[in-house]
């Protein structure tokens, strides 16, 4: 199956900025690349980005949707206004969000539902932080809150993109072995079986100071469907030479 190479650019970029780096990526890229590649945006450069990728082979999505259809929720946006933008992806379930917007299981479960609805393919992370991992608490943490997604979208969970992203990973440096995270993708892999029997195979990401100098051992693991990048995605050089190893 082909891999996925999503960039969360988190809050970074302007218009300025995104202009040079999509410039860049485009330009480098193959004409036809082995692997999909897409990058998640902040939601007002979703115009932009748009109209800079819309004749590319790179898609583009959004960080985060309202778990509400419409209506009075200052501030948010909705999967359909994505769907407007033409965005095929949507993160949801960030550590970020979960840590400092209070986002529980079931608020990323419905998010889930609403870019389903939409037509938005949701890229659902789930990851434990470095205390549950020393605790031993870390299958039952990505298992508890991949359970709530797949009890929220039923057998629509074969339209779901995972992205597997230890806390103690994410923007420190400090990447999950190949070991470490193949591990915790076959447990996930095992869940999604079960949920779906005999259907087609879920992409489940890792996501975690995944560079252009580890992205190659990651990616050659039997469970590893691809990378949701951070840091790395924001420079044309490193994105570049990940979507090459994929
Ligand atoms: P990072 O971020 O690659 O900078 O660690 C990954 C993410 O948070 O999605």
């Amino acid at each position: 199956m082909r891999k996925l190479i999503a960039g969360n650019w988190k809050m970074h970029g302007s218009l300025a900025d995104n202009e040079a780096l999509l410039s860049a990526i485009t330009a480098g890229l193959p004409p036809a690349p082995g692997a999909d590649v897409a990058v998640c945006v902040p939601a007002p450069y979703l115009a932009q980005v748009q109209a800079l990728l819309h004749a590319t082979p790179v898609a583009w999505g959004a960080q985060d949707v309202s778990a509400h259809e419409r209506g009075a929720y200052t501030g948010e946006v909705s999967a359909a206004m994505l769907r407007d933008f033409g965005c095929r992806y949507v993160i949801v379930g960030h550590s970020e969000r979960r840590q400092y917007h209070g986002e529980t299981d079931e608020i990323v479960a419905r998010k889930a539902q609403r870019a389903l609805a939409a037509g938005i393919t949701p890229i659902v992370c789930v990851g434990e932080t470095e205390a549950q991992r020393e605790h031993g608490d870390t299958e039952l943490v990505v298992k508890r809150q991949l359970a709530a997604v797949i009890h929220a979208v039923g057998h629509c969970v074969t339209e779901i993109v995972v992205a597997y992203e230890p806390v103690w990973a994410i923007g420190t440096g400090r990447t999950a072995t190949p070991e470490q995270a193949q591990a915790v993708h076959a447990v996930l892999r095992a869940q999604l079986r079960a949920a779906a029997p005999g259907e087609r195979r879920v992409r489940i990401l890792y996501g975690g100071s995944m560079n252009a100098a580890n992205a190659a051992a990651l990616l050659a693991q039997p469970d590893i469907d691809g990378g949701l990048i951070g840091s790395a995605s924001l420079k044309a050089g490193d994105f570049l030479s990940i979507i090459a190893a994929a």
